[in-house]
């Protein structure tokens, strides 16, 4: 009866997608139609070895093998590599889906992103040659406000669709930093010394793979990165849900 009502109410008010405003189908549960689903992209190649950032010119690597990026050359970053699993597109699908898991509560979306993320490595890297992932954490105040952290249900899909730990308190945020916004230097002020290792004896020797929602300037995965290998880690790279052009 329940069901039937609920199909009554659709035919009448459908449920937009949440991306493209187009009735969804009855039967979806996502807040996102398949044809949204199936805009979202890969990051292009090529791009920067060490980074992940998409080089404009389309043949930067076959001019010089094992280029890399402006940034990457001017200060190279403490993490081995960073890849994404997707483009973070102003109006796109993945921007969407990102806020209304982040902002919306929508802890559903996040199992999904999570799987998307642990299907795309693929193409991009070994899973099998990491020891343990590391959410990037958030302060416990921003994590009471917002209810979960997301690099956490990230990582946590991830990680089972791989068969690898996670290390959910292995590193700790000691301060709130403000909303993340800005050019990199001051993105760079804003998280620095914000990190603490809370598990040495887990961080010694390993490899380690962080884990975070969106690749923005890399400041945050970078400070994360330097606070573990200070450590002792053998090797910490980064894995991210998305990743700005
Ligand atoms: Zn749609
Ligand atoms: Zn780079």
């Amino acid at each position: 009866m329940k069901e039937l009502l609920a199909a009554l109410l659709h035919l009448i008010f459908p449920t937009p997608c949440r991306v493209c405003n187009l009735p969804l189908d009855a039967q979806r549960r996502s807040l996102i139609c398949g044809r949204c689903w199936d805009q979202v992209r890969p990051v292009p190649e090529p791009f920067c070895p060490r980074c992940g950032k998409p080089f404009a010119s389309p043949l930067a690597l076959e001019e010089s093998p094992g280029h890399h990026c402006g940034a990457c050359r001017k200060q190279p970053p403490a993490f081995a590599v960073a890849r994404a699993a997707a483009l973070y597109e102003r109006g796109g699908t993945m921007r969407e889906a990102i806020l209304l898991f982040k902002y919306g509560g929508r802890l559903s979306l996040g199992c999904h992103l999570g799987r998307l993320m642990a299907e795309a490595a693929g193409g991009l890297f070994e899973p099998r040659e990491f020891d343990l992932l590391v959410p990037v954490p958030l302060h416990p105040s921003r994590a009471r406000e917002r209810g979960f952290n997301q690099a956490a249900v990230l990582a946590k899909e991830v990680g089972s669709a791989w068969g690898r730990r996670v290390g959910y308190r292995l590193l700790r945020r000691i301060h709130a930093t403000e909303a993340q916004s800005g050019r990199r230097p001051e993105r760079e002020a804003n998280v620095e010394g914000a990190f603490e290792v809370a598990q040495p004896d887990r961080v010694e020797g390993r490899r380690l793979l962080l884990i975070d929602d969106v690749f923005t300037t890399g400041a945050t995965v970078n400070e994360c990165a330097q606070v573990l290998l200070a450590a002792g880690a053998a090797e910490v790279a980064v894995y991210t849900l998305a990743r700005v052009e």
